[in-house]
């Protein structure tokens, strides 16, 4: 039996992973990194392709960061795979995955933090207070320590990918940034660790979250162009959903994530909602 996919190496300091990056630079070989917090999915894997394709050694990490949850958020029970996960990345010829330790990356005694202003603010910024600062702050790290010339995002969390571009831009960080589109269920779901979380019917009811984005899609371009009328449709819709509670539907300017009254140049729509208690996010743009 032949097998061609071999498993990536990994490694859970950051003395090791600098050593990999290090030598493979000395190769001249350009470094790709996706940041993850495992449980991969179609979404991060098609992080990892491009990554592939634009560079000769990519890193993967998996670190399922304890800064970026509040105290009442899944982050004892967020879905931990490293063998599944290292099995599917084995696929794709990844370099090195890094998986650190709580302990490797927070050691006692941590306490700096990164704040990224206004972008951070509003719709996830208002919900999970301290979010973004936990994102910022182990991305920065992550860059420090990886120090990759690329990095990737998926756009399914726009926000982040502003957040993080923002930070690179003020604090100079010398990475690039490249944003990849939303990968989709055959259904519209938004592709989500978190959809694990999701039961058959609850699963069956998330998919409102892209209808209600496909909605405001159609109503838009049949010349709808108040955003105060379409959000309130696209509530309705998704309040006649058994278990669904809306945190945000914004229509906002898809550069600085400011409200937008009218539809009249690409509007980000951005949702979250819980369906029976599970938070799912998800946003398109939408043009007149
Ligand atoms: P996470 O593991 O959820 O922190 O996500 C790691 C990276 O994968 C982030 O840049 C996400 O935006 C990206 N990502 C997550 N889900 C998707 C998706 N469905 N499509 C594209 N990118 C995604």
């Amino acid at each position: 039996m032949t097998h061609s996919a071999e498993r990536p190496r990994v490694v859970t300091t950051v003395a090791d992973i600098r050593q990999l990056v290090q030598s493979a630079r000395r190769e001249g070989r350009r470094i790709g990194f996706v940041p993850t917090m495992g449980a991969l999915h179609e979404g991060h894997l098609s992080l990892v392709r491009a990554a592939k394709e634009a560079t000769e050694f990519t890193v993967v990490s998996i670190f399922v960061n304890p800064t970026q949850f509040g105290p009442q958020e899944d982050f004892t029970r967020y879905p931990r795979t490293l063998e599944a996960d290292l099995q599917l990345l084995a696929a794709y010829g990844v370099d090195a995955v890094f998986a650190p330790s709580d302990q490797e990356m927070y050691p006692a005694g941590f306490d700096s933090w990164v704040e990224v202003g206004g972008i951070a603010a509003p719709l996830e910024g208002r919900c999970r207070p301290g979010h973004f600062r936990g994102v910022a702050t182990v991305v920065l790290k992550l860059f420090n320590i990886v120090q990759p010339d690329i990095a990737w995002f998926g756009q399914k969390d726009y926000q982040q990918a502003l957040v993080i571009q923002r930070m690179v831009a003020d604090l100079n960080v010398p990475v690039e940034i490249r944003v990849c589109p939303t990968v989709r269920e055959p259904d519209g779901l938004a592709m989500s660790s978190r959809n694990r979380y999701l039961g058959p019917e609850s699963r069956q009811k998330a998919t409102i979250l892209w209808q209600a984005l496909c909605r405001a899609k159609q109503l838009a371009a049949g010349g709808e162009k108040d955003t105060a009328v379409l959000a309130a449709q696209l509530r309705s819709m998704i309040a006649a959903v058994p278990g669904a509670q809306i945190d945000y539907v914004a229509f906002v300017d898809p550069q600085t994530l400011t409200p937008v009254r009218r539809v009249d140049r690409p509007v980000l729509v951005a949702l979250a909602v819980r369906i029976d208690g599970v938070r799912l996010i998800d946003n398109e743009l939408i043009a007149p």
